[in-house]
């Protein structure tokens, strides 16, 4: 059914790992423009504080597993404030376009005839492997990074992790923390090897950010997050050139990772 078209628009806004300086310059004019801000539980104060002073700001989202606003009423929240003429700036964590639903709520507001524009953040891979000096892709060692989820939806099919075997592929797992040990099995039993490096990366690129690092093997006791805060995965022979520079070191390393450190 066709909608008359709104006044108001939203920036779907990636506001990237948490340290304002990782904001893109577009992401932060977008905020100090912001008339109503929709921020998800993993943007921090320090970006939240750039809003002007006026902007109605609505949290719509709490940590792992505690309730959140249904997307439904997020979707409608935006519309309701988009039909009023607002600059609306939907912000999430890292990139809007990893796991951020961006896909959904555009096109949600686009059904409804509101002019969206999307601004991309930095990730929380790409946050990780800059804090702690390991590439996602290196020549010789991983010939691509798959950015996935151990997390789904209820009821969704079982995701098909052949693409996972390949020992050149970097994994950057997403919503992956409380999984750990079923990931271990199921890679390893794809054949990935038991010693492959592994790190978990707590809070990347904040001032708390946690780096722990070991083998495939023990994934499940390394990929619990320690301080609260968002756990990230990775898995691949990458893992093993992270600087890992006066952080505890597990038992048994391989010996790409015991040499660096
Ligand atoms: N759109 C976000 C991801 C949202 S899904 C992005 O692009 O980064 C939420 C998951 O992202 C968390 O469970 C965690 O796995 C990861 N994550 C987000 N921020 C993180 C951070 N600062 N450090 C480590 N992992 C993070």
């Amino acid at each position: 059914m066709p909608h008359e078209p709104q006044t108001g628009h939203v920036l779907l806004v990636g506001a990237g790992p948490g340290p304002a300086d990782l904001l893109t310059v577009r992401a932060l004019r977008a905020i100090e423009g912001a008339q109503a801000l929709l921020y998800d539980a993993l943007v921090g104060r320090e970006i939240l504080d750039l809003a002007p002073p006026g902007c109605i700001r609505i949290q719509t989202g709490k940590r792992a597993g505690r309730a959140s606003m249904k997307q439904e009423t997020i979707n409608r929240l935006m519309l309701r404030l988009a039909a009023k003429g607002l600059t609306v700036v939907r912000l999430k964590g890292g990139d809007p376009s990893v796991f951020g639903r961006v896909g959904e709520e555009s096109a949600f507001l686009k059904a409804h005839g509101v002019a969206v524009e999307i601004i991309p953040g930095v990730t929380a891979a790409c946050a990780a492997a800059a804090q702690f000096d390991f590439p996602l892709t290196h020549r010789g060692l991983a010939r691509r990074v798959v950015f996935t989820t151990a997390a789904l939806q209820p009821g969704a099919p079982p995701t098909d992790w052949g693409f996972a075997a390949d020992e050149q592929t970097t994994l950057a797992i997403y919503m992956g923390g409380a999984a750990g040990h079923d990931l271990s099995a199921r890679l390893i039993a794809l054949g990935r090897s038991p010693s492959t490096p592994v790190l978990a990366v707590e809070s990347a690129a904040g001032p708390d950010a946690r780096l722990t690092g070991g083998v495939l093997a023990d994934l499940g006791a390394l990929a619990r997050s320690a301080n609260g805060g968002p756990v990230l995965i990775v898995v691949g022979e990458v893992a093993a050139l992270a600087d890992r520079a006066g952080l505890p070191l597990p038992d048994h390393l391989p010996a790409a990772i015991a040499q660096r450190a």
